[in-house]
């Protein structure tokens, strides 16, 4: 056997596709934007393989994809058992028909898959990293079916997107609002396609050596179905359950002190009060204070009427109760104080917000990452809501508006977003840097972003005439 029969197949490429820094993605010649599908199946075949060989092989010991590449090629061995060709064929096999499935969307097409898997990919790479500067990941790191999760959720995440936004196939009664009932319409065709072609036989031995307990299967799909139908950042559910999620697992410090998000009463529903960025402690003698301390007091009655037990839990956002009055673990708090936890204390709701920052993060990638970035996906989405528009399947013209709706999205989406990203604290020193290249990608839109939506404009007159 020669020496390049015994290298690990698609190390070498997910090894390069890995170290590139994060704000060249894109810009760097292996992960550019490209019309070559068969690069595009490669680039997503090498980064899903090494995450598929993590988790069949029992490697979980935070180890990244970098550092398993290196692994693997300095030993000049193939993939361990239960890596078969075979098998390897079937990722293969995977993300063509998957990214064959992308509609030529100006937009949202297999290069958007492509580069949002590489984000996330990075994303993964650099809190991988910074266990070495003793960061925690929540469990992110060890956690290797989370990790393939992530990498799965990119790769499907808008297959069979039609360029058109959910809220007008809603309008238009479209076939798939109807089947989904105006509900992340696009995510949950997306969600759909992704797992009915993964359930076929012809990826059987693929799902036993991922999944040897049913268990395992089920948390992945979870894992998937959360993270996708979170990408659906223009529903005000999903957005507003995100940021219950976000506010209780990662509470604010205010003088020293832990701020949760309010939730009126820990039984049932949560009532959240309003917040934002500059959300601050209710002053003391407040009508809103005096209603916490009111529904403190009626917590702390309810629960000591309330036999001791598995059922003395709090319910809400981590807990549930079926019509049986079975509590549900929606998310363990084990080790939820990260000191108690060990090095990298584990709370699955900690995790769980970790990886929808993560994904919805990768998913606008472009404007995080170098200036080029964010001018050619910028011009991409104009093309995709031109062609929408002048084929009367939305009601919004792009050429209005745009250069300042660009900022109005840099300002009011992403800036709060790459806060989250630091905020969140897995990224250790390299977490200040998303906002930092965000705002300098404000800054250069201001200069230059009126040419930029000038000669879009141009271009979406040429390819969608009127
Ligand atoms: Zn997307």
């Amino acid at each position: 056997m020669s020496a390049s029969e015994s290298m690990p197949p698609y190390a070498g490429l997910a090894l390069s596709l890995s170290v590139v820094e994060w704000w060249m993605i894109g810009a760097e010649s292996s992960t550019e934007s490209t019309e070559n599908f068969q690069e595009l199946c490669d680039r997503c075949t090498a980064l899903l393989l090494v995450r598929v060989v993590a988790q069949a092989c029992g490697i979980s010991t935070g180890e990244g994809t970098t550092s398993i590449c290196r692994k693997f090629l300095m030993k000049q061995e193939p993939w361990p058992e239960p890596i078969t060709p075979s098998l390897i064929n079937q990722v293969e096999q995977y993300v063509r028909v998957i990214l064959g499935k992308y509609n030529d969307c100006p937009y949202h097409n297999s290069k958007h898959a492509c580069h949002v898997l590489m984000s996330t990919n990075k994303l993964c790479e650099l809190i991988a990293q910074s266990q070495l500067n003793g960061v925690h990941s929540y469990g992110l790191r060890k956690d290797s079916l989370a990790n393939l999760a992530l990498i799965f959720a990119a790769l499907i995440h808008d297959v069979e997107h039609q360029g058109i936004p959910n809220r007008q196939l809603a309008y238009e009664d479209d076939e798939l609002a109807v089947l989904y009932n105006d509900l992340s319409i696009a995510e949950q065709r997306s969600l759909y396609v992704g797992f009915a072609e993964f359930l076929k036989p012809d990826y059987k031995e693929l799902r036993d050596a991922l999944f040897p307990e049913k268990e395992l299967y089920r948390k992945f799909r979870q894992h998937v179905v959360n993270l996708v139908l979170n990408t659906d950042i223009a529903s005000p559910e999903r957005t507003q359950l995100f940021k219950s999620k976000f506010h209780e697992a990662f509470p604010k410090e205010v003088d020293g002190k832990l701020v949760r998000t309010f939730s009126a009463s820990s039984f049932g529903s949560d009532v959240e009060e309003e917040e934002d960025e500059n959300e601050e402690a209710e002053p003391e003698g407040s009508m809103l204070q005096h209603l916490k301390e009111k529904c403190k007091s009626l917590d702390t009655a309810l629960m000591t009427n309330i036999p001791k037990g598995p059922r003395r839990q709090r319910l809400g956002i981590r807990r549930s109760m079926d019509l049986s009055g079975e509590v549900l673990d929606s998310f363990s708090d084990h080790g939820q104080d990260p000191d108690a936890g060990g090095a990298d204390g584990e709370d699955d709701l900690k995790l769980a917000v970790v990886m929808e920052i993560i994904l919805t993060a990768a998913d606008v990638a472009h404007n995080i990452q170098g200036w080029d970035q964010m001018a050619l996906w910028s011009s991409r989405l104009y093309l995709e809501l031109r062609k929408a528009y002048v084929n009367d399947r939305s009601a919004m013209d792009p050429s209005k508006q745009w250069f300042e709706n660009q900022i109005g999205f840099l300002e009011s989406y992403l800036l709060p977003l790459c806060k989250k990203l630091d905020h969140i604290g897995v990224f250790g020193i390299v977490g200040p840097k998303f906002a930092e290249i965000t705002t300098k990608n404000r800054d250069t839109w201001l200069i230059q972003g009126i040419k930029v939506t000038d000669q879009a404009i141009k271009d979406g007159a040429a390819a969608f005439p009127s």
